[in-house]
């Protein structure tokens, strides 16, 4: 495989602009963003579940509430109707008296009592409404912040595409010099082992950090500048300049 040692050279290049796109990409991919509105929307379904189960029971206790003010009516109606044969002085016999009294006493009696249970209910009904108002108010809360956060997340990810967009332009200037073999190995290599291309220096290979052999290094010394040679060790493509030690 041959290229140009200038088009060797602008494999490094590209590697050094393809770690800058891993880099942008790694990013985009573990914003502290993602995990904050992962987790506020987790708490913002948990929030919406527990409304509506506060709701349903809010909307009981109004129901039970009804059903015991109507309870209390009806007990009134009789009272009053017993309270008016009373004072319109039509029941005369004292027996009969002494029943409507006592019938009397007796719903009084019941209304209080069920009195009671309506001041009850509207009592646990106030706290459900509360409770109710309460999630409500986190539900607003946990909406804003996690609107919030996936603001912060778009405005990120706006930045980083741009980033990689001019990266990506970048990266087409280099390829275009580079032979369609040798870019061919070298998206190979990268996608191996993520670097495709490493500058030999000082006798070491930039990829793997090794250091050639003897036997290596004489073979790429007596190699024609435009060969394309490898690491034998990590089997990038290893790209010959002034500080290779050669
Ligand atoms: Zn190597």
């Amino acid at each position: 495989m041959k290229a140009a040692p200038e088009a060797q050279k602008r494999l490094l290049d590209l590697a050094e602009l393809d770690t800058g796109l891993d880099r942008l990409r790694h990013r985009r991919r573990s914003l502290p963003e993602l995990a904050e509105i992962d987790e506020l929307s987790k708490r913002l379904a948990r929030v919406s579940t527990q409304i509506i189960a506060a709701e349903t029971e809010a909307g009981d206790l109004a129901r039970d509430q009804a059903k015991a003010e109507s309870d209390v009516d009806a007990v009134r109606v009789r009272v009053d109707r017993d309270t008016k044969r009373l004072d319109s002085g039509q029941v005369s016999s004292p027996k009969d008296l002494a029943s409507l009294q006592s019938e009397i006493v007796s719903l009084r009696r019941r209304q209080s009592d069920l009195e009671e249970v309506v001041l009850e209910i509207m009592e646990r009904r106030e706290a459900a409404d509360a409770g109710v108002a309460t999630l409500k108010s986190e539900r607003d809360e946990v909406t804003g912040t996690l609107r919030a956060a996936e603001d912060r997340r778009d405005a990120a990810f706006a930045e980083i595409d741009k980033e990689l967009g001019e990266l990506t332009g970048g990266r087409s200037a280099i390829t275009a010099d580079v032979p369609a073999d040798v870019l061919a190995l070298y998206e190979k290599m990268r996608e191996q082992s993520g670097v495709g291309a490493a500058m030999l220096h000082g006798g070491r290979c930039l990829g793997c950090r090794t250091s050639l052999s003897i036997a290596d290094l004489n073979r790429i010394r007596a190699a024609a500048h435009d060969e394309v040679v490898r690491c034998e060790e990590c089997r990038r493509i290893l790209v010959r300049t002034a500080e290779s030690g050669l």
